[in-house]
C-alpha cells in the first residue's frame, strides 16, 4: 500500500469561519471558549476529511491562531520581553494575538512583531524575534493538546514543526545583521535540547512520525549553514523516538541535495511540481529512508494530469516499494478550500480545477492506481477527459491572440527618444512648478460607493444611475485636488473593488470565483482571480472615467492601470504555457490602453507594478531570467506613446537595492515609491547607481491614520535632495488613500501641499 499524507491543510475553513470567529473574539464579540470551539470543529472536520479521503497520516500543528510560525515561537517560549506578563506561563493565546496585532481583548497593547512574506508566496508569517542569547522552553501546549485531539478521534497524528534551521534562517533579532548570519547558528545549542523535549513528548503521546519542515534547503545557502544541518540533525535523530519526515518545498535543492541524502532522518519530502531534483541521484543515496514526493501542486488550482503523474511514478515504486510516499508539493495553505461550493462557475470550468479538497481524492486515486486497485479506472478516465477537453477548448486558445504574441517579436522596446529629450518636452506640455505634487491613484473609498457597486453588480442599480454615481464621485476628487492645490489629479478609482480584480472582469481569459479564499496573513484572505486562457482585451478599460476626469479640469489627470507582472503575480496562472508568455498576454492588452488613454487626450499614464519585487525567484540565479521578462513586459505596455506623454509607476516598497538595474530599465519617466518609514534611507540605492529619471519618495505613511506634519515632510525630501538632483524630485505620499478617511486625507494632502510650495520657495 502506497502512504499517502499531507503537508497541511488550509485553516480558514471552506466559509472563512476562523477569520469571522477571530475577528469577533478581538472585537469582544465571542468568547474565549467559543473561539476555541470554532478551531476545534475546523480541525476535526479537515481531519476527517483527509482520513475520507485515505490518507495514512493526518497533519497537526498546520492549525494555527493567526500564523504557524507565531505558534512554534509561543510553544518555543520566544515572547519578546514587551509581550511578557507576570501571570503568562504558559504563554496564552492573547499573547500570541498580542504579538501578531498588538493588542487582544486581555494583556497590555505593545508595538506588534513584524510580518514579512512567506518565501515566495503571497502568504505572510509573524518573524520571529530573537536575542543574542535567547533561551527556548517549552512554554505552550497546543500542538500536544492537538495530537492528542486527533488521536481520540481515530486519525494517526503527524505533527508539523518548522526545522531549526529553517526558525532561525526565517527569524531576526537586533544582533544579527540578516537571514543566514553565522550568529544565529550559536543558538542552536540553546534550540536542540528543546527540540529533543518537544520530540520526546510527542513519541510519548503515541506519535510515529514527525514532519520537520526546511523549506530553506531550496534556497542558495553559506556552506556554514549546510555543515550545520549535518550536526543538528545528527543531534536531533539520536535522540528521537519518533521517525522524523523532513520536508522541503517551493523547488529543487540542488546543491544543497546530497547533504539533505545524508541526514540521519527516516524519510525526505521533495516537490516534485516546482522542484527538478534528479532522481537518479537521489535514489541510490536513499539508503531505506523514506521517499515523499509531492506530485500535486499545492500552489495552484489545476487539476493534475495524473496519467503523466502515473508514468513517472510507476518506476519509482517499483524501484522503492513502500518506500515511495506521495503528497501534495506543499502545505495546501495555499489553495483555495473546497470547488464543491462554487456555484457560479460553468461545469466546463469547474471540471478543470482543484482546490485544496479535491486534490486530496486526486492524490488517493494516484494512490490506489499505483497500488493496482482498478476501481479508480472510472476516475482516472474523467480526470483524462476533463484534462483533454481543457487542452483543446476554443475558450483558452484564440489564434489571434498568439498571431499577436508572435508580432510582437518586432514591437520596439524603446521608447521614441531617451528620457533627457522626453522630459523636457513633458515640462513643455505639462508645466509643471518645481517638486510637482500628485497622489497615487486611490482616493477614500466611502460606504456609499462600495454600496454602489454592490448594487450595481446585484442588477440593483442600473448602468445609467451607476455611471451618474461614479462620475459625481470623479468630480467631487477632482475639486477636491484642485481645491487643495496639487498638480497632477486623479480620478480617484471609485470604480474599483481591487486593483487586479477590476482589469480581469474587463479582459478575456480570466474566472473569478466567490469562496476562492486563500489565507494571506491572520484573519485577511485573498480571492485571486483565474487566468484560464488566452487575454484579450474587447474594449477599453478605464478610458471613459478617465475623459470624463479630464473634461473637468485644466490641470492633467493621469489615466491609472495595473501593470502586466502585478496582475500576473496575484491571479492563479495557468499551467499549460510559460508564466512570461501569459504576462506578455497581458501586456499587450494594456498596450492597448494605453494606446487608447493617449488618444483620449490623457498625458499622464501610470502604470502600477507594485508586485514586481515579489515576482523574483527564490534563487538567485533565476532572478535575471526573471527580471527581463518582467520588464520587458512593462516597456511593452509603455513604450508606444509620444515622447510628451509622461509614463509613471508605482511600487509600494522600498528594498531596492538588489533590483535597482530592473527598475531603471522599465524607464518610466516618474517612479513613486514607499520611503516615508525609512527616513528616505532606502533612496541610497537609487543615488548610487545614480538613477536618471523622476522620482516621488512618499513623504507619508498612508497605513497610519496620523496626520503628517509640513516640517517633518519638507525634512524628509531635504534628505531626498541630499541623495537624488532637486528637480528629479516629486512629493507624494507612499501609497493610494483607498483605506483612509476623508477626514484624514484632507489634512494630510494640504500638509503635503505646503511641504511642496516650502521647498519651491527655498529654491
Ligand atoms: N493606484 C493604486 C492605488 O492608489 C495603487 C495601489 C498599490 O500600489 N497597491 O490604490
Ligand atoms: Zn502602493
Amino acid at each position: 500500500m502506497t502512504t499517502l499524507h499531507n503537508l497541511g491543510f488550509p485553516r480558514i475553513g471552506a466559509r472563512r469561519e476562523l477569520k469571522q470567529a477571530q475577528e469577533a473574539y478581538w472585537a469582544g464579540d465571542l468568547q474565549l471558549t467559543e473561539l476555541e470551539h470554532v478551531g476545534k470543529s475546523l480541525r476535526q472536520r479537515h481531519w476527517a476529511l483527509q482520513a475520507e479521503a485515505g490518507l495514512n497520516l493526518v497533519p497537526v500543528g498546520d492549525f494555527a491562531w493567526y500564523d504557524q510560525i507565531l505558534e512554534f515561537s509561543c510553544l518555543l517560549g520566544v515572547v519578546p520581553g514587551r509581550f511578557v506578563q507576570e501571570d503568562d506561563q504558559p504563554v496564552s493565546l492573547d499573547t500570541l494575538f498580542r504579538m501578531a496585532r498588538g493588542r487582544a481583548p486581555s494583556g497590555t497593547p505593545a508595538a506588534a512583531c513584524e510580518m514579512t512574506k512567506w518565501f515566495d508566496t503571497n502568504y505572510h508569517y509573524i518573524v520571529p524575534e530573537l536575542t543574542a542569547d535567547q533561551t527556548f522552553r517549552i512554554a505552550r501546549d497546543s500542538l500536544f493538546e492537538q495530537v492528542d485531539e486527533a488521536s481520540s478521534h481515530g486519525h494517526n497524528p503527524k505533527p508539523v514543526i518548522p526545522g531549526p534551521l529553517t526558525y532561525l534562517y526565517l527569524s531576526k533579532g537586533d544582533s544579527f545583521t540578516g537571514a543566514d548570519d553565522n550568529a544565529k547558528l550559536a543558538l542552536l545549542d540553546n534550540l536542540i535540547p528543546v527540540y529533543r523535549q518537544i520530540l520526546h513528548r510527542l513519541a510519548s503521546q503515541g506519535v510515529e512520525w514527525v514532519q520537520i519542515d526546511e523549506p530553506i534547503l531550496v534556497l542558495d545557502l553559506p556552506d556554514s549553514w549546510l555543515r550545520a544541518y549535518l550536526r543538528v540533525y545528527d543531534q536531533l535523530a539520536a535522540a528521537s523516538d519518533c521517525k522524523l519526515l523532513l520536508a522541503t518545498y517551493f523547488g529543487a535543492l540542488q546543491n544543497n541535495l546530497f547533504t539533505t541524502l545524508e541526514l540521519p532522518v527516516n524519510g525526505i519530502h521533495l516537490d516534485r511540481v516546482r522542484g527538478n531534483d534528479d532522481l537518479g541521484q537521489v535514489i541510490p543515496r536513499l539508503g531505506g529512508k523514506v521517499l515523499s514526493l509531492g506530485v500535486i501542486d499545492g500552489r495552484n488550482i489545476w487539476r493534475t494530469d495524473l496519467d503523466a503523474v502515473l508514468d513517472a511514478l510507476v518506476p519509482l515504486r517499483n524501484a522503492l516499494g513502500e518506500q515511495l510516499w506521495l503528497a501534495p508539493s506543499c502545505s495546501l495553505l495555499h489553495s483555495p478550500v473546497d470547488l464543491d461550493q462554487e456555484d457560479s462557475l460553468d461545469d466546463e470550468l469547474k471540471s478543470w480545477l482543484s482546490f485544496a479538497k479535491q486534490k486530496l481524492n486526486e492524490l488517493s486515486w494516484l494512490g490506489r492506481a499505483l497500488d493496482g486497485d482498478s476501481s479508480v479506472n472510472a476516475a482516472l478516465q474523467s480526470q483524462r477527459e476533463a484534462l483533454q477537453a481543457r487542452r483543446s477548448s476554443s475558450r483558452i486558445h484564440h489564434p489571434e491572440v498568439s498571431q499577436r504574441l508572435a508580432d510582437a517579436a518586432t514591437i520596439s522596446r524603446d521608447r521614441h527618444s531617451p528620457f533627457a529629450e522626453r522630459i523636457a518636452q513633458q515640462q513643455n506640455a505639462l508645466k509643471l512648478p518645481a517638486f510637482p505634487t500628485t497622489t497615487i491613484g486611490s482616493f477614500p473609498q466611502t460606504r456609499e460607493i462600495r454600496t454602489a457597486r454592490r448594487d450595481w453588480k446585484a442588477g440593483k442599480l442600473n448602468d445609467a444611475a451607476y455611471t451618474r454615481q461614479m462620475q459625481d464621485e470623479i468630480a467631487q476628487c477632482i475639486r477636491y485636488q484642485e481645491e487643495v492645490e496639487l498638480d497632477v489629479l486623479v480620478h480617484g478609482e471609485a470604480e474599483r473593488n481591487d486593483m487586479v480584480e477590476y482589469f480581469g472582469e474587463l479582459l478575456d481569459g480570466f474566472a473569478f470565483t466567490r469562496f476562492g479564499w486563500v489565507q494571506s496573513y491572520g484573519s485577511r484572505c485573498v480571492k485571486p482571480p483565474i487566468i484560464f486562457g488566452d487575454v484579450q482585451r474587447p474594449q477599453p478599460m478605464t478610458v471613459e472615467w478617465a475623459r470624463y476626469a479630464q473634461s473637468l479640469t485644466d490641470k492633467p489627470v493621469k489615466g491609472m492601470l495595473t501593470g502586466p507582472v502585478t496582475i500576473l503575480q496575484w491571479s492563479f496562472v495557468r499551467d499549460d504555457q510559460p508564466r512570461a508568455q501569459t504576462c506578455r498576454q497581458i501586456a499587450l492588452a494594456l498596450r492597448d490602453e494605453v494606446q487608447d488613454l493617449e488618444n483620449a487626450g490623457i498625458k499622464v499614464i501610470q502604470i502600477d507594478e507594485p508586485a514586481l519585487r515579489e515576482g523574483l525567484p527564490l534563487k538567485q540565479g533565476e532572478w535575471k531570467a526573471y527580471l527581463d521578462w518582467a520588464v520587458d513586459c512593462f516597456r511593452l505596455s509603455t513604450v508606444g506613446v509620444a515622447d510628451d506623454t509622461q509614463i509613471h509607476t508605482h511600487m509600494c516598497y522600498a528594498e531596492f537595492n538588489d533590483i535597482i538595474e530592473a527598475i531603471a530599465a522599465l524607464d518610466a519617466d516618474v517612479i513613486t515609491i514607499e520611503t516615508s518609514r525609512s527616513n528616505m534611507e532606502l533612496l541610497n540605492a537609487f543615488r548610487d547607481f545614480r538613477y536618471p529619471n523622476d522620482i516621488g519618495p512618499g513623504v507619508y505613511d498612508i497605513h497610519s491614520p496620523n496626520e503628517p506634519g509640513v516640517d517633518w515632510m519638507v525634512t524628509l525630501m531635504e534628505k531626498a535632495a541630499e541623495q537624488l538632483p532637486r528637480e528629479r524630485l516629486w512629493v507624494n505620499p507612499d501609497c493610494g488613500l483607498k483605506t483612509r478617511k476623508w477626514e484624514e486625507t484632507r489634512g494630510a494632502l494640504a500638509n503635503m501641499v505646503e511641504a511642496a510650495k516650502r521647498l519651491r520657495a527655498a529654491g
